[in-house]
């Protein structure tokens, strides 16, 4: 079977074998067995966040195709001690294979809030903390409780809790290399239902904010905010739809460079920036009395906006090398997107344009978002 059947950048050659698991005991034996053969494996998902060599996979891939959304508590719920009067919290526990966005929508539905935010990405709930999968000011670290995990190293099943996974910014300890299935997760959302409307978590991203015609920090009903964010995802094209080109691709094809507060100091004044730590970490202050600011330079780390880097290096929407299939999305900067019939070879030359441009023009070198099968960037 061709890998670019089986991913959504719709690159990469044969893999010498698919298995296609759709229970969970059928899942835990065939990775069971596929890892005492010795042989290479994968695990694929929605194939959403992959890039597969054009010579293809020489081993067995295992697609999870494992379904369930388990409520755990329906009796139970405790109030949580949280800054929303009257919310509860609901427990569910969803198998790897569920497709994140019908969790989603089954949980905006239920009027549970905290993944709302994360609606249309595509791929499937066991692969979201590999990348610790966010948007639009919202990402899945805060509402993961645990995961269900199948240990490569040790062939055990362990529960590990979300404070113990590594997640950060498009990351996780399991993308960095701790190598194992993940089973299943374990959420916790907020039941804001009890009394009118289900309310979203507070609005923590600018644009969605303007687009819903409230400010930061507000919260809106759930299914306006779904639908606002889908409509977003729709106009940069990255909502899955065959029928447009723009989101064949794999996401964003680089993730935001986090430099030091120095370094960002350096680059041109109007480029974005925003802070991550330390000032993300919650801060005592009496009342009354405004936060220190320290001075200390290079304390702070900074994002920079990767699509103003690139877009600042000459390269627009829409860009293309000549002759190639692959071109820079015509709706949002970061995405690489295959045009029709692209090669992986095509996309990763179109890459490392990106990288060396920007580098040249910034000094900063872009990282790729995406896993990379069999190539290196
Ligand atoms: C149009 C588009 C928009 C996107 N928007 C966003 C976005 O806004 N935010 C964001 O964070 N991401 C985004 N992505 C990236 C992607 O959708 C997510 O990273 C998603 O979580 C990948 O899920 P998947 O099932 O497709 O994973 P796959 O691509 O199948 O796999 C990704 C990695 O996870 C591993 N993996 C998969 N399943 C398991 C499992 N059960 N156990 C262990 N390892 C596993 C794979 O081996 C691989 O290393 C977008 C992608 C596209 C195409």
């Amino acid at each position: 079977m061709k890998l670019s059947d089986l991913t959504t950048l719709r690159v990469g050659g044969d893999a010498a074998d698919v298995l296609e698991p759709a229970s969970p005991d059928e899942l835990l034996a065939a990775v069971r067995e596929t890892w005492a053969t010795g042989d290479e494996w994968l695990l694929l998902g929605g194939g959403s966040n992959v890039v597969v060599s054009d010579e293809g996979f020489d081993g067995t891939v295992i697609r999870v195709m494992t379904r369930g959304i388990e409520r755990l508590d329906p009796e139970t719920a405790a109030v949580r001690p949280s800054a929303y009067l009257g919310d509860r919290t609901v427990r569910l526990r969803v198998q790897a294979g569920e497709p994140w966005d019908a969790l989603v929508d089954h949980t905006v539905r239920n009027g549970w809030a905290g993944i709302e935010a994360l609606s249309g990405i595509p791929g499937s709930s066991g692969a979201a903390p590999i990348q610790n999968i966010g948007a639009y000011g919202q990402e899945l670290g805060s509402s993961l409780v645990a995961i269900e995990f199948l240990d490569y190293l040790s062939g055990e099943i362990e529960r590990i809790p979300a404070a113990a996974l590594g997640l950060g910014y498009r990351t996780s300890l399991l993308k960095q290399g701790r190598q194992g299935l993940v089973v299943s997760i374990e959420l916790e959302l907020l039941d804001g239902a009890a009394d009118g409307p289900a309310l979203s978590s507070p609005i923590a991203y600018e644009q969605l904010a303007t687009s819903l015609g409230v400010r930061i920090g507000d919260r809106v009903p759930l299914d306006d905010l779904r639908a606002t964010v889908i409509a977003l995802r729709s106009s940069k094209g990255m909502l899955l739809d065959p029928n447009n080109q723009d989101s064949f691709s794999a996401g964003s094809f680089f993730t935001n460079p986090i430099v030091s507060e120095n370094f960002a100091r350096r680059l041109p004044a109007a480029a974005p920036r925003w802070p991550t730590s330390p000032e993300e970490r919650p801060v005592a202050v009496p009342l009354g009395q405004t936060p220190a600011v320290p001075t200390v330079a290079g304390e702070y780390q900074v994002k920079l906006s990767a699509a103003w880097l690139i877009e600042k290096a000459g390269i627009f929407r829409g860009f293309s090398l000549p002759g190639s299939h692959a071109a820079v999305s015509s709706r949002h900067t970061l995405a690489l997107v295959n045009t029709g019939g692209a090669t992986a070879d095509e996309i990763l030359q179109l890459a490392r344009y990106v990288q060396t441009r920007v580098f040249a023009e910034f000094g900063v070198r872009l990282q790729p978002e995406p896993v990379l099968i069999g190539l290196a960037l």
